[in-house]
């Protein structure tokens, strides 16, 4: 499988004190990546879909989902949307053959129905979780069923049907997604139901997206961890801090870390990524 690139499908321009303990009021544009590796038997594999029309403009939008984009002011970019980031390989939404899905919150399964022909794959308790709260309280945490498409639970599969294997560089179980090693799907609970990272062992370097385990690099080390707003929209507090500890000692065993909103440009973005 080849090395996974990832777009910035949207800025959203945050104070840096709510990301960062002991960072400044100053707002800093924080992307929202989502990524795509190619793997010659699987065949294109997306990792999320960042944010798109569907959650942000789309006209039958609902109150909540409308709501939700106008608090969150996110400014999205076209040339990082889906269409216009897989043609850059040669690819249309419909040559996408499976979508990983991380966690359900809108910045991540926002264009889920541009993949018309995708199995998708997802953690049993996001899903459960999904189906199993009521509208506000989906609402609350940021998670809408409407964005998904309508025929999602006959293309799902479930990531806790994947074979367990060894984690690099952890001792740590992960799933093998694909089969052959190359992609691992790293449970890192708390910041939402099903929550996981994916690890890519064959890299030169091992790389470990941890997604959303915090919303930039420097605040990973436990002591810049944010404080109370940040820990508030997290699902489970104390598993939180032990998966922010787990990523941690993966960058410290000498992995590569990565995450979904850093401000900071990663070796793995898209050469001509937009600055915010
Ligand atoms: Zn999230």
């Amino acid at each position: 499988m080849t090395a996974p690139v990832f777009a910035n499908s949207a800025f959203v321009d945050t104070p840096e004190r709510l990301v960062l303990r002991g960072g400044r009021w100053r707002k800093r544009p924080l992307y929202v990546r989502y990524g795509l590796c190619l793997d010659a038997k699987t065949g294109p594999v997306l990792i999320d879909t960042g944010y798109t029309n569907h959650a942000l403009r789309d006209p039958g939008r609902s109150l909540g989902l409308r709501l939700y984009g106008r608090a969150l002011g996110a400014r999205l970019q076209d040339s990082g949307q889906p269409e216009a980031f897989l043609a850059r390989f040669n690819l249309r939404p419909r040559d996408i053959t499976t979508v990983v899905v991380t966690h359900f919150h809108a910045d991540h399964v926002s264009g889920l129905r541009l993949f018309a022909q995708a199995r998708f794959v997802a953690a049993a308790a996001g899903w459960d979780a999904l189906r199993a709260n009521s509208r506000f309280a989906n609402l609350r945490h940021g998670v809408f069923p409407e964005l998904l498409p309508p025929d999602f639970s006959d293309r799902l599969d479930l990531i806790d049907a994947a074979p367990q294997v060894a984690a690099p560089l952890l001792d740590h179980k992960a799933h093998d997604l694909l089969g052959d090693g190359s992609l691992l799907a790293l449970p890192l609970p708390g910041h939402a139901p099903g929550h996981v990272g994916l690890l890519f062992p064959a890299l030169g370097t091992p790389l470990l997206y941890a997604v959303d385990a915090q919303w930039t690099c420097a605040a990973l080390p436990a002591q810049r961890r944010p404080g109370l707003a940040a820990r508030l929209v997290s699902h489970d507090r104390a598993a939180h801090a032990r998966s922010c500890d787990l990523v941690t000692r993966f960058a410290e065993a000498g992995g590569d870390v990565m995450l979904c909103h850093d401000p900071a440009p990663s070796a793995f973005d898209l050469k001509d990524l937009p600055c915010g």
